[in-house]
Order: C-alpha cells, then sequence, then structure tokens
C-alpha cells in the first residue's frame, strides 16, 4: 500500500513529544513490511538537518491561498534512515515555519491550516494516489475537510483519509474564518454537524472536524479509546466521539526497536542486552545499567552509593502531574533513593517552580533536576534508572513506561489511559506472575504516589530475585511496532475503494488545468 502521513512532528528530526516517535516509528514498520510510505511535514526552520540525508527540492512552485492572496511554496524531499519526507517552505510573509520552535506561536491555528492546504495541494498538483492519508491530531485535522468539501468535489478522489487522535485534550479551536483563509467558507461549518465546537457556539473545533470527515479514526491505546468516550476523558469531544463510534478503534502505540534499543544504543556508556534475554543474561544486564548509573551519577554530581534511582523523562504539563513528580522526587530521597528529573515545560510558573526546586538541590547529591530537552540524555537516563515514574492525570497511550521497560527500569504508573494497557502491578494483577512489570495506583495523589513508590522501594532493597524478575518481565514484553502496523494496514484496505484506473486519468488530466480554489 501507498501511505502518506500529514503531520506536525518526525523523531528526531522534528520531535516534541511522543507524537513524533509514533510517526517514525509506525512509518519505519510500515516500511519495513513492504509499505510505501512518505511523510509531508514543514520545513521548520528548527529541524534537525544533520539528521536529513539528500535534501532536495523537488518542487519549486506550489501556489497556495492565505485569505485573499496567493502565496509560493517550495518542496523539498530528504530521507530520515530510509524514510521520504516532504518538506513544505512557505514563502510568506509570516515566515510560519521560521521561528525556532514547532509549537506554540500565537497564529499556530494559521501556521498548521496553511501547511494543511498546501499538503493537500501537493497531493493534488501532483496527482499522487495514497491509499490512505493519515493525519494526526488537531493540527493536521483539517485535511480530511479539505479532502472532502474542496478537493474531492474537483475529482481528486484516490484515497481514504485516516485521523490519528494522540491527545484529544487540544483541539484547535479558532474562529470561521480561519477556515476561509485556507479557501473553504467558514460559516457554513458552524453547525453542530459539521465543526462547531460543544461548548463555544460561535468557534469551530479543527479536531472535531476531523473526526466528523475522517473515513476512519483511531487513538492511540484501547483504554483511551473508552475514555475520550465518557465526560472525564472526552474533553467535551465525547458526543462526537460516540456518535462517530463505529469509525473509532484504539491501537495500541509501539516503540521503534532500533531508536530504543539498550544493545545499540549509540548514546549509552555501556550497552546491554534485552528483549527477549534469557535469566543467564541477567549479569549482563545488571553490569551495563550500572556503568551506565555510575557515568550518571558523576556526571549529574550525585553521590556513589547503592541507592536505587528513580527517574521522569516528561514535558512538565499538568497532564503529566507536575506536583506529583515533585512529591515523588522528595519522597524518594527521604526514603534513601535518589532521583533524576528531566524535564521542559513550555509553561512559565511551572517552568519558575522547578527552576526554584533545582536551586534548592543544587548541592543535594541525591536529587537532581535538569530543565532541558535532551534525547541523548534522555536515552541515558532510561538505561542508567532502576525505577521510572509515570503519575499522569491522563496518557493516550504513554511511551515513557514502554521505553522504562524495554531498558530494565521499572515503571510505577498511575492507571490511565495506554498505561492500563502496558503495565501491570507486581502485587495486584490479576494477570500471570511472569507478566507482570510494575507498579501501579489509581488515584492520582499524593497517597496514590506513595502507595505505589514505596512498595517499588521495599521491592528494591528487600526483595532482589523478585526485583530482578520484574525487570526481566517487562524486558521480555514486546512493545514494537510489529504489532501495531498491521492493525493499520488492516484499518487502510478498509478505506473507500478507488475509482477504475481509466476513469481516474482522464479526471487528473482536467485537474491539472484547473486551479484547486
Ligand atoms: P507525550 O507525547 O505526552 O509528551 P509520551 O510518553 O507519549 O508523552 O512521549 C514522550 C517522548 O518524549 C518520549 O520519547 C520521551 O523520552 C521524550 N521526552 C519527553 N521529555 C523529554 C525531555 N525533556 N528530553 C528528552 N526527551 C523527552
Amino acid at each position: 500500500m501507498y501511505i502518506v502521513h500529514i503531520a506536525t512532528e518526525l523523531a528526531p528530526v522534528a520531535k516534541v513529544g511522543g507524537l513524533g516517535d509514533v510517526i517514525y516509528g509506525l512509518s519505519k514498520e510500515l516500511a519495513r513490511q513492504g509499505h510505501t510510505v512518505e511523510i509531508i511535514l514543514p520545513k521548520y526552520d528548527c529541524l534537525s538537518f544533520s539528521e536529513l540525508k539528500n535534501l532536495k527540492v523537488e518542487h519549486r512552485e506550489l501556489w497556495s491561498f492565505d485569505g485573499p492572496q496567493r502565496f509560493n511554496n517550495t518542496v523539498w524531499s530528504a530521507n530520515v534512515d530510509g524514510l521520504k519526507l516532504l518538506l513544505i517552505e512557505p514563502h510568506h510573509p509570516q515566515y510560519y515555519f521560521s521561528r525556532g520552535v514547532i509549537y506554540g506561536c500565537h497564529d499556530d491555528i494559521d501556521r498548521f491550516t496553511y501547511f494543511s492546504r498546501v499538503a493537500m495541494e501537493y497531493l493534488f498538483k501532483t496527482g499522487k494516489q495514497p491509499d490512505a492519508i493519515h493525519v494526526h491530531d488537531w493540527p493536521t485535522a483539517l485535511v480530511p475537510v479539505l479532502y472532502k468539501d474542496l478537493y474531492k468535489p474537483l475529482g481528486y478522489k484516490t484515497a481514504g483519509t485516516v485521523l490519528t487522535i494522540h491527545n484529544v485534550e487540544h483541539q484547535g479551536k479558532c474562529q470561521p474564518h480561519n477556515l476561509s483563509r485556507v479557501g473553504l467558507r467558514g460559516d457554513s461549518y458552524l453547525v453542530p454537524e459539521k465543526m462547531q465546537d460543544p461548548f463555544s457556539s460561535n468557534l469551530v473545533n479543527l479536531l472535531k472536524g476531523g473526526i466528523e470527515y475522517a473515513d476512519r479514526v483511531t487513538t492511540v491505546s484501547p483504554t483511551y479509546e473508552k475514555e475520550i468516550q465518557t465526560p472525564e476523558g472526552g474533553f467535551g469531544l465525547q458526543d462526537v466521539l460516540i456518535k462517530n463510534y463505529k469509525k473509532l478503534k484504539g491501537i495500541l502505540n509501539g516503540i521503534d526497536e532500533d531508536f530504543w534499543n539498550p544493545e545499540k544504543d549509540p548514546y549509552l556508556i555501556q550497552k546491554y542486552p534485552t528483549h527477549g534475554i534469557a535469566k543467564d543474561k541477567l549479569s549482563d544486564v545488571l553490569k551495563g545499567k550500572k556503568e551506565n548509573k555510575r557515568y550518571l551519577r558523576t556526571h549529574l554530581r550525585l553521590k556513589d552509593s547503592d541507592a536505587p534511582l528513580v527517574a521522569s523523562v516528561t514535558r512538565l504539563v499538568p497532564q503529566k502531574s507536575p506536583g506529583l513528580i515533585k512529591h515523588a522526587l522528595t519522597r524518594t530521597v527521604e526514603k534513601g533513593g535518589q532521583f533524576i528529573l528531566l524535564g521542559s515545560s513550555p509553561i512559565n510558573h511551572v517552568h519558575k517552580e522547578f527552576e526554584a526546586l533545582q536551586e534548592l538541590l543544587k548541592d543535594d547529591g541525591n536529587a537532581t533536576i535538569l530543565l532541558d530537552k535532551d534525547e541523548a540524555l534522555a536515552h541515558l537516563i532510561f538505561s542508567a534508572a532502576d525505577m521510572f515514574i509515570i503519575p499522569s492525570l491522563f496518557e493516550p497511550c504513554g511511551l515513557t513506561q514502554l521505553i522504562a521497560l524495554r531498558y530494565g527500569a521499572v515503571p510505577i504508573a498511575r492507571m490511565t489511559g495506554g498505561l492500563v494497557d502496558t503495565v501491570f502491578d507486581c502485587d495486584k494483577s490479576t494477570r500471570p506472575a511472569d507478566e507482570r512489570n510494575g507498579f501501579t495506583f489509581d488515584f492520582p495523589d499524593s497517597k496514590g504516589v506513595d502507595w505505589a513508590l514505596l512498595r517499588a522501594l521495599e521491592c528494591y532493597k528487600k526483595e532482589p530475585q523478585k526485583w530482578q524478575s520484574l525487570m526481566l518481565n517487562g524486558m521480555r514484553q514486546d512493545f514494537s511496532w510489529k504489532h501495531a502496523a498491521p492493525e493499520y494496514i488492516a484499518l487502510y484496505r478498509e478505506l473507500p475503494v478507488q475509482e477504475e484506473p481509466e476513469k481516474l486519468k482522464t479526471k487528473k488530466q482536467d485537474l491539472r488545468s484547473a486551479s484547486a480554489r
């Protein structure tokens, strides 16, 4: 099959969080299984250009609209680990993608609706016929709307569309005129059955548009699929999701086995075996983790000790319960453990709060806070950690617990979303003993954290055999994309049947001379 992702992140060239990992890992697995994959991304000025191979101009001229004006765009192509990328560079006075950031600008709506329109224009003008156009979260959720209401009427009918909801909290609420800017009749979408926001009747909601217009909607874990259909988890879109339940499916994310592999990870000081390891390799795992821990302790000026190392690598946003991460840090140190937090926050007051704590811990020697985004350090922390804490309020899938499991760090997780589907409590899970891989708690409060964290610290100290079994159970589990990719393929195959090639060819010839407006 031929699949085109239209997305705003791709690891490792443009990664903010899990979305980047997912586009990369899923695309690589689809390609490995023999499918053709292309990824259309904005050409951000902050791309990691060193990771791009064969960067070259593919199309010098691709005109598109923003309000009454037309702007030219250059389409570049490049390769990342064998994946084909198409990068859109607008020649627009607002320099939409030359801001040094991926998200967080006052005009993000305009940046990404413009990008969505240009991406569709590119597919239309080049006559590409993907079997599936796959879009992700609110920034590209307008694509299925543009496809059905603008490009399909013009005869472009080569694919079905799939929307994946990675996080329903962010929805892209905006004014109808934001849609008009990219060639749609904005006011006509301000009705409940189209894009009207369920809470603010004068606003349109881009994610809702994607849900209503895409042929299939997926989300990133089976439990999150259920949660987003409830008032607690749906952030106002629960009724829209319930109405569209027939096209909704939860497919558990994976992690890329090469990118996250302690056996080959270039960022580690000492590599060590994982996945499928037998008990006799345990000593190599322990030795590898010890070396990485030793290095990290020296590097981060933590005391040399036998204390268990608890870690967190996260965006510091309300979803991730920054307050409980702080609590876990304090409690860990109180109980004789060590704690490393690598976090970054787009929220000023949260950043400041952690900066203050960082200052307090400056000479502590048992806890350290790094307020940064650092891929290399993240890999090293996963490899060194004994435990990994995830006290999220909600977690659509969560990748850090999967990475932690693969690196032999035992997760301590709050039971929500994908964490329910992947972390199984060593004491209270009903799963067979050899599938239990962590410590869990139900309520996102300090009592909940204490209950799981203290059990974990006790187990580490007093029951080394049990601890090692937990580690091995986690490292044996296969959370690669091998399982999810065929589920996506099955879903792409269900998409509307294509027109016969002859009819399509005639239409394409007509279209090339027509304007897409
Ligand atoms: P989310 O997408 O909500 O941020 P996920 O658990 O799905 O959470 O994915 C987070 C991804 O981002 C993981 O690959 C994690 O290692 C990475 N990450 C998060 N914070 C940082 C950071 N400060 N530095 C480096 N990598 C980070």
